[in-house]
């Protein structure tokens, strides 16, 4: 990681304890952290400092925390990551629906934390480059290739036979590898803003994605399920 350039992140939260370890966390991993310990007035110190991630409480005492996301969505795509006590997966689902890229629960671990950071700031780096880029690159994890040039996946150099439907979703998670997508996410990214809400299709295609790329389709090495949220590709920690 370049020391050169340090990355900013703001860090949105009241317990003074979170905040002390977060920030002494960051600034000794060589980041330049930032703490705000309310929601009001939130959004105006995030708009003056444009920090590189944005980590967030939900639960702050003058703000839902999900305001702020939608504040900071209206003209920002900047990564956010949800630091919550509520483990409810509806908490999870309508903070990642509203735009936030990532989320941990409460209590985390250091590195857990700081793995996600890093995935949140190289996945800016690469929108800045835009998904067009992207497109036309390849992601590779483990034995799998996801060739966006070519429309094909292949796992140890062989071609696996997916539908179009599976190379979409498999594409999809691929450009947002190490992030948690949501179903309804990944539905509405595939099928249009008015696509079913069903998950069922979902799982159906997934349950032959898995069969088609996994060495063993009950222990996942690339597609996670993140149960009652969605799914995760695995991610390159380099
Ligand atoms: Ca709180």
């Amino acid at each position: 990681m370049s020391n050169t350039i340090r990355s900013k992140i703001l860090i949105i939260e009241d317990d003074p304890g979170i905040c002390t370890f977060l920030h002494a966390t960051l600034t000794a991993e060589g980041y330049d952290a930032i703490v705000v310990s309310k929601g009001s007035g939130a959004l105006e110190i995030v708009a003056s400092h444009c920090p590189d991630c944005v980590l967030l409480d939900l639960g702050l005492p003058d703000m839902d925390g999900n305001e702020i996301i939608s504040g900071i969505r209206r003209w920002s795509v900047m990564p956010i990551i949800v630091i919550s006590a509520r483990s409810m997966e509806q908490d999870k689902v309508q903070a990642l629906d509203l735009g936030a890229d990532d989320y941990i629960t409460k209590p985390f671990g250091t590195d857990e934390l700081l793995a996600r950071i890093r995935t949140a700031l190289r996945h800016r780096r690469t929108a800045s480059e835009n998904d067009e880029a992207a497109l036309r690159g390849s992601y590779h994890v483990g034995d799998m290739v996801i060739d966006y040039r070519k429309h094909r996946v292949c796992i140890a150099g062989e071609t696996v036979h997916l539908t179009p439907n599976e190379y979409k979703i498999v594409a999809l998670l691929g450009l947002h590898a190490g992030q948690v997508m949501t179903y309804k996410a990944i539905l509405r990214e595939l099928w249009g803003p008015s696509a079913s809400t069903d998950n069922k299709i979902l799982r159906v295609h997934m349950a032959s994605i898995r069969r088609k790329i996994e060495p063993n389709p009950n222990e996942p090495r690339y597609i996670f399920t993140e149960v009652g949220i969605g799914y995760r590709m695995a991610d390159n920690e380099d």
